[in-house]
Formats: C-alpha cells, structure tokens, sequence
C-alpha cells in the first residue's frame, strides 16, 4: 500500500477539517448554508464577470444547463465524441438526441472544421442544432475562439463542458466562462474534490437565478411549499461546500503543481521516440488535470495496454483516454461526424498519475518503469 501511486487523488491540505468542523457545528448541512454563500461568493469573484450556482454534481449541472437552455424531446444536440459519457447523457435524459464530433489534433478537442459540417447537414435536414456540448478534455482548452465563431454564425448556444478543467483559461479567461452556460465537476477524483459536487457558470443573471430555483425543487417564495415547474434535487449541500470552499482557496496552487508534475513528465521521458504528450497552445494554459500521453506502439515497440500492466504491476495505477462516445455501444445508433481522429487516441492513449501529493522521485520511478520493463534498449 505504501508504494501505490493512484492516477487522481485529492489532497486535504488546507482548511477542509475547519470548515467541515464548522459546518457540522453550525447545524447547516441542507442545501442552503453559510458556505454555500461563501463558496459561490469567492469562486464569483474569481470568474470577475459571471456567476456560479453550487451543484451536486458535474452531470446534473449539465443537465440542468441543458433544461435552462430549453432542450427537449426530438432536439438534436452536437457532443464532442472524445469525452466521459456524462457530457451527453444529460441529452438523452431530456428526450434529445446526440450528434458526435471527432476531435483535432492540436488540442485534441472538437474539430472546428467538423463541427460546422454537422452544423450544415444538420440544418439541411431540417434539423437545426438545438446546443453545441464542448469539452476541454483532461484540462485543456479546447479550440474557443473558433468554436464561438461558428456558433455564434448559425446562432446555437454552447454548453462548455469544463468538467476537468476548473482553473485552465484561455487567452487570459477561464474555461466555463466562454459558453452561453458553462460546468464544473468537484468530484472524488477532479482538480478540485469536495465529495461530490458541480457547478453551474453564466453571466446571464437570470440563469443563475433560475438554476438556483429549478436545483431547489422549484418552490415558490412562500410560507407552504407551492410549485408552478418540476424543479431538480441538484443543489450542493453546505458539508461539501465547506470542503468545496477550502479546496478553492488551494485552487492556484494545485494547478501550478499540476503543471510543474506535466512539465517534469515531459523532461523525464525527454528523447523516448514514439512518445507524445498532449499538446498545449500558447493562447492556453490548462490545469493539466491528468497528464496525457500517446504511445506509437510502431515506434516504441509496446503499447498503452503493456505500459498499464507493467505499471499496475509495480503499484501504479493508470486510466486509458476516454472511449469516444460514437463506439460506446449503447450510443451505436447515434449520427457520427468525423473520421479516426479520437479513436486513435484512445487506443494509443494513457493518462499518468497526476495527483497535487506526487512526488519527484514518484515520476522518477514511474519513468524508470517504462525504460526497464518496457524499452530494453532505451
Ligand atoms: C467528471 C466529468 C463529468 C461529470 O462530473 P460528475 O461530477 O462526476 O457528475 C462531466 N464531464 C466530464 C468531461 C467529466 O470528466
């Protein structure tokens, strides 16, 4: 046990034992709480011009974007393909349909290109997009600038998917602020963990305001409860808002140890040809959540699946790339735009562990994995 190394761990180092003390003396533990306001205050004020509403969690914030958005039965809504399943199950939830997009390589998010080729066949068919679900996967911000270009041509909103990448930001902004509503993910394993949780990011008061009713049941201002909608069950409550708050306070932190762990990956496996990282742009910087490699099975002579068993071997543990959607087979009905781009990924694809407590020598050790056991001749 005391040799493991997890992909993704959290680290409670700062003031997650005083809150949470605090919480439970104050007797707040329902969805409405001193940290609650506390942490959607600070995190505000971080994303200066919009606003967050604290959430259960990173699927019922996409679903509940998805509702705010007024997507429902018969819609069709455009999904990147390289992501987790809870970017487009929320669609499903609603009565929508799914359309995926292959990915670029470049930040091997969704293909611009591509995207506008579903966007026009789509409405060629009389079936005009209702929504736009981007991802910045494992961190990285995906193509904005171009995205919002064509979105905002055929005027289709976006839902920024920004799950993983809480505290990345591109050309200066964060991710999350970039779409007409944007999500965060607080669970167990993401850059920021308070148990479970999620976010919902706008700058459109009356979003916020209405994700704030509809995430509480929908109840009306008044001394019984009276309901005029179908509200959700998806407010954070005030125990994870007081982890959620202290984890805040550490976020700079843990993305400047994310990428100095990105940066040392990089140096360590430096000149071992047929390795590849994820690429980042200078407009970006991602929070490096997972660091993210490729293997060129040709070139090194092993593949991602014998880099997994040899790590697992020595204790450490390893998370191929997401499987694109469009070859998940409960989604194998589902219109497909794009070629072999994110499938390539995933079956060349390997994320490393990248937890905030990893130490130098832990890399070391992992990099020493891949020359002994795996490249003889390294
Ligand atoms: C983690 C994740 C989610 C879902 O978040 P939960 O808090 O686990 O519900 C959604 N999208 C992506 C890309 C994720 O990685």
């Amino acid at each position: 046990m005391s040799n493991a190394i997890k992909l993704s761990v959290p680290t409670f180092g700062g003031n997650e034992e005083v809150y949470t003390k605090m919480a439970i003396g104050s007797g707040q533990l329902a969805t409405n709480g001193d940290f609650i306001d506390s942490f959607e205050e600070k995190f505000s004020n971080k994303l200066a011009s919009h606003e967050i509403v604290a959430l259960n969690s990173g699927t019922s914030s996409l679903h509940l974007s998805m509702v705010l958005l007024g997507i429902g039965k018969g819609d069709e809504v455009i999904c990147q393909t390289f992501t987790f399943c809870a970017s487009a199950n929320p669609i499903i939830y609603l009565g929508a349909t799914p359309v995926f997009v292959d990915s670029e390589p470049e930040t091997w998010n969704i293909s611009p290109e591509l995207l506008e080729d579903a966007i026009l066949d789509r409405i060629a068919n009389g079936k005009k997009p209702k929504a736009i679900v981007i991802v910045h996967l494992f961190g990285m911000p995906a193509k904005i600038q171009e995205i919002m270009s064509i979105a905002s041509r055929y005027q289709i909103p976006i839902i920024e998917d920004a799950a993983e990448a809480v505290g990345s930001t591109y050309r200066g902004d964060y991710c999350g602020t970039f779409g007409d509503v944007g999500i965060y993910s607080f669970n167990g394993n993401k850059i920021l963990s308070a148990g479970g949780g999620g976010a919902l990011v706008s700058s459109k008061i009356n979003l916020i305001q209405r994700a704030k009713y509809l995430s509480t049941q929908a109840r009306e201002d008044l001394p019984y409860y009276q309901h005029l909608e179908i509200g959700f069950n998806y407010r954070m409550n005030n125990l994870c808002a007081s982890v959620a708050l202290a984890q805040l306070e550490q976020l700079d932190e843990f993305v400047e140890k994310r990428r100095e762990i990105n940066a040392n990956y990089r140096k360590l496996l430096e000149g071992f040809v047929g390795i590849s990282f994820q690429p980042e742009a200078n407009e970006s910087k991602s929070n490096f959540w997972l660091t993210a490699i490729l293997i060129d099975e040709e070139v090194t002579g092993f593949s991602n699946d014998q880099v997994r068993v040899a790590l697992m071997k020595n204790d450490v543990e390893t998370r191929f790339l997401w499987k694109p959607l469009h070859l998940q087979p409960v989604f194998k009905e589902i219109k497909y735009f794009g070629g072999n781009v994110a499938k390539s990924f995933f079956h060349k694809g390997i994320c490393l562990p990248s937890s905030v407590n990893l130490t130098f020598e832990d890399q070391e050790r992992i990099v020493d994995i891949f020359k002994k056991e795996l490249a003889k001749t390294f």
